[in-house]
């Protein structure tokens, strides 16, 4: 038995909908502008791109639910609600028509961004990390098995704050469908029992403030409120 000379990290885990049993997280995957408005929001053109991937650490995960810290060095906190993707089986080098047998399940969740630290980022050529991958930068909702609910392939996707709607969407208008995500990663990495992948956001990412009530949800998969907490030293 090896010794550790701290207590080990405790395992992320995200509760299955419909059981007292939890998905223990290993990594989390995101894609980058996978909605076509939100890639012209930010500037890109969508016609042009392939998928492309950065990461969060797996204790980036949290609730969505509660109270969320506003995180440190940011003044400029950004919303991003998005579908996710639960992986539950290994599996490399995916063809496509096959992807869908690794998908454990699907929750909805935000990816947190420090938009000034990004904008930094991309002004640099430097990595992303600082801006997105930060503490409780990933809330999610529970998980619902995809024997129980498939794999929505449209759907409705919206977020709103303090009671007004800022961002609205279908899965159907995914750039990379679900499939082609699954299979994306695989070429990249060896995908495990444990990856999150979100799969992107549409229009309309903006500012979260201390004290802002949120929520969001994505229609047969799961709905979430959550509130900023204020700004930390
Ligand atoms: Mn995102």
């Amino acid at each position: 038995m090896t010794e550790y000379v701290f207590p080990t990290p405790q395992t992320v885990a995200v509760l299955v909908a419909g059981s007292s049993a939890s998905f223990a997280v290993r990594r989390v995957f995101c894609v980058g502008r996978n909605y076509a408005d939100h890639a012209r929001e930010m500037g890109a053109n969508p016609d042009r791109e392939p998928p492309f991937f950065f990461a969060k650490p797996a204790d980036a995960v949290v609730a969505a639910a509660g109270t969320l810290a506003y995180p440190m060095m940011t003044e400029d906190l950004h919303h991003e609600i998005e579908m996710v993707i639960a992986i539950g089986k290994e599996g490399r080098q995916i063809e496509p028509q096959d992807a869908l047998s690794y998908v454990f399940g699907y929750c909805v969740g935000v990816d947190l961004t420090r938009r000034d630290l990004q904008a930094v980022a991309k002004k640099m050529s430097r990595p992303w990390d600082w801006a997105k991958g930060f503490d409780e930068s990933a809330p999610v909702t529970s998980i619902r098995r995809a024997t129980e609910i498939g794999h929505p392939g449209s759907g409705a996707i919206w977020l709103s704050v303090n009671g007004e709607t800022r961002q609205t969407g279908d899965l159907g208008d995914m750039i990379w469908p679900v499939a082609d995500i699954v299979s994306h990663v695989s070429r990249a990495v060896v995908i495990k029992p444990g990856d999150l992948i979100f799969t992107g956001t549409p229009a309309g990412v903006g500012v979260l403030n201390p004290g802002d009530k949120v929520a969001g949800g994505v229609d047969g998969i799961a709905e979430f409120h959550f509130e900023i907490g204020g700004a930390q030293g």
